[in-house]
């Protein structure tokens, strides 16, 4: 396989972090936990694991690592992320606590809490657009995505109470964010889409150091 130029970071401050490590383990990518800025030197892209995107944020604060995430994802780093994942990464947040921090690796607008008492948690299988069997999807306290701005790609979406579709996974360049967990189930193809636009990133600059 392709080597990277750095190891994959996986923010470790909250959340389900080490079951992301362990994917990337058994994909053969070398992970390093990321609690504190100097942990973000030289990765090849980052994953914002699930948990819970409130906590994360006050940690983001006491860590220190809000402005060097903010700078990684300017500068066009893949990430992906995962359930509060997706709601750090998102752009606007509709029912975010007063002060709540946003990555905006993408032009979405999420609802955290979007599912509602009675379907605080369930599964389902979805189709996502790339994949020819669809994946088995863990929706623990998901979020869904409100709106999607012109450049985001919706790759899957599920139906909610008010038959309304909405959607669960998009890519929007080199971010990949889902609803769900495909990190506990042992679903891989995310993450290995995820690994793919680091390739092509590292291709890229590769080339430009020629
Ligand atoms: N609703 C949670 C949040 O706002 C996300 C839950 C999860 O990651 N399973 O962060």
């Amino acid at each position: 396989m392709e080597a990277l130029n750095g190891p994959v970071g996986v923010l470790a401050l909250q959340g389900d972090f080490r079951e992301h490590i362990e994917v990337l383990g058994r994909l053969g990518v070398r992970a390093r936990a990321v609690r504190v800025p100097r942990d973000l030197e030289g990765v090849s892209g980052l994953v914002v694991p699930g948990g819970e995107s409130t906590t994360m944020s006050l940690l983001l604060d006491s860590s220190g690592l809000l402005g060097p995430l903010a700078e990684l994802v300017t500068a066009g780093t893949p990430v992906l992320g995962t359930c509060a994942g997706m709601v750090l990464l998102a752009s606007e947040v509709l029912d975010g606590k007063p002060g709540q921090h946003r990555l905006g690796a993408l032009d979405i607008a999420v609802r955290r809490n979007a599912f509602g008492r009675q379907r605080d948690s369930f599964e389902a299988d979805i189709a996502v657009s790339g994949l020819d069997v669809p994946v088995h999807a863990v929706f623990i306290r998901a979020p869904v995505v409100e709106r999607a701005g012109p450049e985001v790609e919706v790759l899957a979406e599920v139906a909610m109470a008010d038959g309304v579709k909405r959607p669960v996974v998009c890519r929007q360049g080199p971010a990949l964010v889902t609803s769900f967990h495909p990190e506990l189930v042992g679903e891989t193809r995310l993450h290995e889409a995820f690994l793919s636009s680091i390739r092509s990133q590292t291709r890229k600059e590769n080339v430009r150091a020629l």
